[in-house]
């Protein structure tokens, strides 16, 4: 399962799988524990989360306008 979540730190949409602990954002490099991010939503399959933070970003706007969430590796 998937975790989609604002970064604590920069705010930014962060994908997490829950496997894990903790989570080093891709943004800023802040390792976050996955208990204390705020979940936005969850996902199956990294597809769908990857489909979840687009609407995400369209929706808050994103400043870069860069597609950075591609290079997550889970
Ligand atoms: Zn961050």
């Amino acid at each position: 399962m998937y975790l989609i979540a604002n970064c604590p730190s920069c705010a930014k949409v962060m994908m997490a799988n829950d496997a894990n602990m903790t989570r080093t954002c891709p943004h800023c490099g802040t390792r976050v524990s996955l208990f204390s991010l705020r979940v936005l939503a969850r996902a199956r399959t990294t597809s769908e989360a990857l489909e979840i933070i687009q609407r995400l970003k369209e929706k808050q706007g994103d400043d870069d306008g860069a597609p950075r969430f591609r290079k997550f590796r889970v």
